[in-house]
């Protein structure tokens, strides 16, 4: 059946090469399993057909059955409208176009009966209808059609190539027709009984013409639970292969560098989430396997001494330990606290980034393989090949989202055997989330911020109050702190809009704190890297006031000095990203603030994202609100990297419980049969398989 389903859409009667391509344009449609993969996105019942005396505007999309008494055209240009007078014998209502109307015009005829298809509404003293769906009607017609009709979506290009959601209708038909007891289960019996499931034939039939709704949503259920649970397994196969193959470096023992550094050298005491989560890692580092842990904790949580603990720990079993920061100023930053932190222990810490001096490189790369280096702090520059360590045991990723799966692995390649590994990350990512980008991994959180921290208070004004805001700038700057003011980085293609947003706004900072008073800096992404850095380091340093910026501050800097952020349009700005740029500040002990900007006129999404932040510090309930407001959509986007499957049906905001089942009945088949080799077991595989191929069918990419 497989070659049924590979069969390209041309081939499918009624379509041809023209059409072929417009779906596979618009639509990403090449062959028949695309088609029978693109699901309607809602279903109309059409199984009664109203009176026009009945119908009101409160109804929803509605069917009625009559004949055009007359029809003419009036206005001109812009206000040009076909209207008619479409009646059933038991009243009469308008319908409406003002596009297409010469086409409409044409088609339009007397004494047919017409099947009209759309929303009333109250216009005056009569119930009009605008741009109705018409066909002729052949009597009884909608019994035929079945309760509920799937509705597909279409694009304009589509529309007004005549190719509407009847045509796609009308397409799935056939291809229905075609695969009549040929398509073959994606699952194997046993989970499908067990599971009480719809199959696949079944579930396919249901989804685009269902019979009833209760068999609509045992289709949307049985396909749903499919795509989570292949997720899922495939997430956990992963994981379980390698705790059965790969053997992890057993840390056995806390030894004198982990306790000199605990009583001698520790500034202040751990808080218990901090401890929590150290005595986690020791547990995984001294059980034979290898560990994957997430450490996530919000922006000052402390989760460096905690890497720098766990790194101890490998150091006093003779291993070497890396930690790998995503920007060179945060591996800099990295580098300089730790070092001071370990200071009159014999622990040696290097630091290798992309602008480390060829010399100073070559020396590190020796020491590195002589065992002599212990702990290594870098960039993206750790990756390459020619770093090589000794016995590497302990690989910390600090701020993950800002690398790729890829990158992961290829650090586990850097030894024969792989080194554990623990993942930073202080954007807090919902559950369902989590469960998905980073399933394979453990998760560890620290919940609790370190005493004394006064949280950061979060103010919103509009534009209108400028004066304000540089009025409580000015106070802070008298005070000897520091500022951002942050512009929104909104699209690659608005760069140079963007661009002179940040230059209109670094002007009339500029103009309000004139030099030589107020020493302004400015850095954004299009700057070359040495005179970012120049920037950045004169702000670092406490020689410049303010600091007026793109994004390009959301991962790293550590100013404790700094306590205003100003958010320029921070209605632009996503949720997590407003969480992290305001975690900037707030790290010294002075009150800190955080004062968002926006235009008057706010959305309704807007309004609740800047409430939600003036509303709460946890990073957590943000994360959640975050999930809620952008939908799935969005979060598809995220994962698109992450995971091996498009998400056609299911939704990672809605479908939690149901992610949580499929991954339950995933982990319990592998916890029985870790490889999947047993017999009944071997579809499974092949189904993971299947999918990953279709994944990276490149000449699928047009
Ligand atoms: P993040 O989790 O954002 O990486 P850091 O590790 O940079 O946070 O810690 C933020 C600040 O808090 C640092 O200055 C660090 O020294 C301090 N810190 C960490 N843990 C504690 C603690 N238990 N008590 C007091 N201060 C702490
Ligand atoms: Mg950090």
């Amino acid at each position: 059946m497989s070659n049924i389903l590979s069969t390209e859409i041309k081939f499918l009667q009624g379509v041809g090469p023209k059409r072929a391509e417009l779906l596979q344009k618009e639509l990403g449609i090449f062959t028949f399993s695309d088609l029978l993969y693109f699901y309607p996105y809602k279903h109309i019942d059409r199984s009664k057909i109203y009176k026009i005396s009945e119908i009101n505007e409160d109804l929803p999309y509605i069917q009625i059955v009559g004949k055009i008494l007359r029809f003419d055209e009036s206005g001109v240009g812009r206000n040009k409208r076909l209207n008619a007078i479409f009646s059933d014998g038991s009243g009469s209502v308008e319908l409406v176009w003002f596009k297409g109307i010469a086409w409409m015009a044409k088609w339009l005829k007397p004494n047919v009966e017409y099947l009209v298809f759309g929303k009333a509404s109250r216009f005056g003293s009569r119930m009009s209808i605008a741009h109705p769906e018409m066909e002729e009607y052949l009597f009884g017609q909608e019994k035929i059609m079945g309760a509920l009709q799937p509705v597909y979506s279409t694009t304009e290009k589509l529309k007004s190539n005549r190719i509407s959601s009847k045509t796609i209708l009308g397409l799935q038909q056939s291809l229905q027709s075609i695969i009549v007891g040929k398509l073959e289960e994606t699952l194997p019996p046993y989970i499908i009984e067990q599971h009480k499931l719809m199959t696949l034939p079944e579930a396919m039939r249901n989804i685009h013409f269902p019979q009833s709704v209760i068999l609509l949503r045992k289709a949307e259920h049985r396909l749903k639970f499919e795509e989570l649970f292949y997720i899922q397994l495939g997430i956990l196969l992963r994981q379980s292969v390698r705790q059965t193959r790969v053997n992890g470096h057993v840390f056995s023992k806390v030894g004198d560098m982990f306790n000199r550094f605990y009583h001698e050298k520790l500034p202040f005491p751990l808080t218990e989430a901090q401890k929590r989560v150290i005595r986690e890692i020791r547990k995984d580092l001294g059980s034979g396997k290898q560990m994957n842990r997430l450490l996530q904790g919000d922006v000052g949580s402390g989760k460096t001494v905690v890497a720098l603990m766990s790194m101890l720990i490998a150091v006093d079993n003779g291993y070497q330990a890396c930690i790998m920061a995503p920007t060179e100023i945060l591996a800099i930053q990295h580098y300089e606290s730790i070092a001071a932190l370990l200071e009159g222990l014999p622990v040696s810490v290097g630091l290798l980034t992309g602008s480390t001096r060829r010399s100073e490189r070559n020396n590190l790369h020796k020491s590195l393989e002589a065992g002599e280096l212990n702990i290594l702090i870098g960039t993206h520059a750790l990756l390459e090949d020619v770093v090589k360590f000794k016995n590497l045991g302990l690989t910390v990723i600090d701020e993950q989202q800002r690398f790729g799966v890829l990158q992961r692995a290829k650090l586990w390649e850097k030894n024969d055997d792989p080194p554990h590994i623990l993942v930073m990350t202080a954007t807090p990512i919902p559950r369902t989330l989590a469960m998905t980008l980073y399933g394979d991994l453990e998760v560890s959180v620290i919940d609790e911020l370190p005493p004394g921290r006064k949280p950061v208070k979060t103010l919103h004004y509009t534009d209108l109050k400028r004066n304000v805001v540089f009025g409580k700038i000015r106070e802070q700057i008298k005070a000897g702190r520091q500022v951002y003011v942050v512009y929104p980085l909104i699209k690659e293609s608005e760069k140079m809009e963007n661009l002179k947003d940040l230059q209109d706004g670094y002007e009339s900072i500029v103009r309000a704190f004139p030099p030589p008073e107020y020493v302004t800096v400015v850095v954004h992404g299009q700057m070359k890297p040495e005179d970012k850095d120049f920037s950045m380091s004169l702000f670092v340093k406490g020689k410049a006031h303010i600091m007026v910026a793109t994004t390009v501050i959301e991962v790293g800097v550590n100013v404790p000095n700094a306590t205003v952020m100003v958010i320029e349009s921070a209605e632009r700005f996503g949720l997590s990203q407003l969480h992290q740029l305001r975690g900037r500040v707030g790290r010294g002990a002075d009150e800190s603030y955080c004062i968002l900007m926006s235009q008057v006129k706010l959305s309704v999404d807007s309004r609740k994202r800047l409430e939600t932040m003036v509303s709460t510090n946890d990073g957590f309930e943000i994360a959640e609100v975050d999930l809620k407001l952008r939908g799935p959509g969005d979060i598809e986007g995220t994962m698109q990297s992450g995971t091996p499957i498009e998400l056609k049906l299911a939704s990672l905001s809605t479908d939690s419980q149901l992610l949580q089942y499929a991954r339950g009945v995933a982990k319990s088949i592998l916890t029985t049969d870790p490889l999947l080799s047993n017999p009944q077991n071997i579809k499974l595989l092949q189904r993971l398989n299947e999918i990953a191929e279709a994944k990276n069918d490149l000449s699928r990419i047009s």
